[in-house]
């Protein structure tokens, strides 16, 4: 077996490695994310409004049933005024002064009244927009969310093409040798094993020897770099790109 095959392999790990990070790191999640967290803030602004909107509503609804109460105590003593059953004049001021009085109750109340009935027409406007607002963020992430899970399915079958060519390597490399491929990985962070070109480690830039050139001409001989440390492989550029299983 030829130590190229345990090049070939670091380089698929080091590929599969660089997409389950693309995988765990892809902008997609947060885009999907803050597509959610604004949803959520509109849902909430909309809820808040809308509470906001029932409470003006009872309160509208008890000022009409006050209105209507002193409306008719107006009624009552304009008619008891001005229906003559009354002659004492002290009395009379006295019911005058109380007419007043309640008169102006009324268009307190009414005054207070057509206020509220503003502020419902401003909250529901805002309700109104706050509700398309809430279309608008929910469509948003909806898509954002198919864009991630069409991300996530890509980069996934991605991992799964390169991983199955790992399984298919691997079973051609004898177990010894596995082992100590994984073991010089542990090692050097994935990079265990290093490239010769130009009589140059392509782990650490240095050249090797003249004595350990020699050994590298023999594929079964492990030769390590005298600098790095890390196993030295050397092959000619073949037609494959690297990486890839022939
Ligand atoms: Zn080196």
């Amino acid at each position: 077996m030829s130590l190229k095959r345990l090049w070939e392999l670091q380089e698929l790990d080091l590929a599969i490695g660089a997409l389950a990070e693309r995988l765990a790191q892809s902008p997609f999640h947060r885009e999907a994310e803050e597509a959610a967290d604004n949803l959520v803030r509109v849902r909430e602004a909309l809820e808040l409004a809308e509470q906001t909107f029932k409470e003006q509503h009872k309160r509208l609804r008890r000022g009409e049933l006050d209105l209507e109460t002193i409306t008719a105590e107006y009624g009552g003593l304009h008619r008891r005024l001005y229906s003559g059953e009354t002659k004492n004049v002290k009395e009379l001021e006295q019911m005058e002064v109380k007419l007043r009085s309640v008169k102006q109750k009324q268009l307190t109340l009414e005054e207070k009244l057509l206020g509220l009935m503003e502020s419902m027409e401003q909250q529901e406007e805002l309700i109104g927009e706050l509700t398309s607002q809430k279309d608008d963020a929910d469509a948003e992430m909806h898509k954002r969310q198919q864009l991630l899970d069409e991300e996530l399915a890509r980069l996934g079958k991605e991992l799964e093409k390169l991983e199955e060519q790992h399984r298919l390597l691997s079973a051609q490399i004898e177990p010894g040798r596995l082992q100590l491929y994984r073991d010089i990985s542990e090692r050097y962070q994935g990079r265990g094993v290093a490239r010769v070109i130009d009589d140059i480690c392509q782990g650490c830039r240095v050249s090797i020897s003249s004595a350990q050139r020699g050994f590298l001409y023999n594929p079964q001989t492990l030769v390590y770099c005298e600098n790095c440390g890390r196993l030295l492989v050397r092959f000619a550029e073949e037609k494959s790109s690297p990486g890839l299983v022939e």
